[in-house]
């Protein structure tokens, strides 16, 4: 059971079916992302996809509804591919034009895009050796070359890792393709600072630096601000988080207009309604409703604090996070071990057999109800004392 929820380069060896010869090349070489498990069981607690514990605006429902209306008749209508209404939401939300915004469908296929129209070059991207696991899969699905950048001892990025003519292995690498990073990074939670961020894009005016910000709203500042100062960056937001609305898929990217008529190309190229006439309003609704946003980041970051402190009772070294989610070790006991343990009651949070990580539970942030839950069952497990 507990193998469903461990990434494993290996995993897709017990995969359903063999090879087939009507595979394409293509599908023969891909090694694909393993999203964290959706169980269908009833009462489980679950701190392994980094979703929002609260429910999204209730602006949302009644947008949707409006939508509807009484016999649903404008389904029967395609939705406009441009989107322009959640274009114009976001742009006004975060003080741009809509030239400047991109949407898709959750900020997977925004990133998808990204990689594709942006970042496949003939020269390697660089990306942090523990980051967000799709970047490997989208550089195989596109035959893009990448290098890996070790974050720090205490799993931060170094800035100067990215500047300059070493990028991290002195001496051995010249031009690179593009940079692509989360910030938060993902599944560390460490935040880097935006001087940090300015500086890699003042350091690579000729390459397209993409950050990824999808737990950027818990904690940290966006990089949004430098899209009028710099051609290069492009910055990748996600409703699924900060906005409660991971069943619906939509991100969005902002960046300078140039940047983003690139992925419009590749869009238009793919499917021309990546977003549904439901998902549009949706999303408008959750994108002006500010002060239930605000409200909701608010309380996860209180409660990612309150569990941060107990986990520290409990003896966990806990990373400073700036995300809905912390990654925590404990110094005696075995994190795969304890992820089963917690299944026993449970409770799923995220465990990566992964080099470097693989001591580490990453857990969302849920309720204050869960935490205690968690926290809870912890102490029972590891024997600590309340
Ligand atoms: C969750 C996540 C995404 C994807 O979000 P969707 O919009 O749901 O596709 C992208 N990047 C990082 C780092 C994430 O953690």
């Amino acid at each position: 059971m507990d193998d469903h929820d461990t990434i494993s380069v290996h995993f897709y060896a017990f995969r359903e079916y063999p090879m087939s010869r009507f595979w394409s090349q293509v599908v023969r070489d891909l090694t694909p992302y393993v999203p964290g498990e959706q169980p269908k069981i009833a009462n489980l607690i679950k701190l392994n996809t980094n979703e929002n514990p609260f429910p999204p605006s209730p602006k949302v429902l009644a947008g949707i509804l409006a939508e509807l209306g009484d016999d649903a008749a404008r389904l029967r209508l395609y939705p406009d591919p441009n989107a322009d209404l959640l274009k114009n939401a976001i742009a006004q939300q975060h003080g741009v034009t809509a030239k400047q915004v991109f949407v898709g469908n959750g900020s997977d296929e925004v990133l998808a895009h990204v990689f594709m129209a942006l970042l496949k070059h003939d020269a390697p991207i660089l990306f942090p050796d523990i980051t967000y696991s799709f970047y490997p899969v989208y550089c195989g699905l596109y035959g893009v070359d990448h290098r890996t950048v070790p974050l720090a001892e205490d799993f931060s990025i170094n800035p100067a890792d990215y500047c300059g003519e070493s990028y991290g292995q002195p001496g051995k690498m010249g031009r690179i393709g593009g940079i692509i990073f989360p910030n938060p990074n993902a599944p560390t939670g460490r935040l880097l600072a935006l001087d940090a961020i300015e500086q890699i894009l003042k350091a690579n005016p000729d390459t397209p630096v993409v950050v990824d910000e999808a737990y950027v709203d818990f904690g940290g500042e966006t990089a949004i601000k430098l899209v009028e100062h710099y051609d290069n960056v492009l910055v990748v937001h996600t409703l699924s988080k900060s906005r409660s609305l991971a069943g619906m898929r939509v991100g969005f990217a902002v960046g300078h207009p140039a940047l983003i008529e690139a992925l419009e190309r590749v869009k238009n190229s793919f499917n021309s309604y990546p977003l549904d006439r439901l998902a549009i309003v949706g999303a408008v609704a959750a994108m002006e409703d500010q002060a239930y946003f605000e409200q909701c980041c608010r309380a996860v970051i209180a409660t990612r604090d309150s569990l941060t402190a107990e986990l520290h009772d409990i003896g966990f070294e806990v990373l400073p996070s700036a995300a809905n989610f912390i990654f925590a070790r404990h110094a005696q006991h075995d994190a795969a071990q304890l992820a089963k343990s917690l299944r026993e009651k449970n409770i799923i949070v995220r465990h990566f057999k992964l080099p470097r990580i693989d001591q580490f539970l990453r857990i969302t942030v849920g309720t204050e109800g869960e935490c205690k839950a968690l926290t809870d069952a912890l102490r029972q497990i590891t024997g600590s004392q309340g």
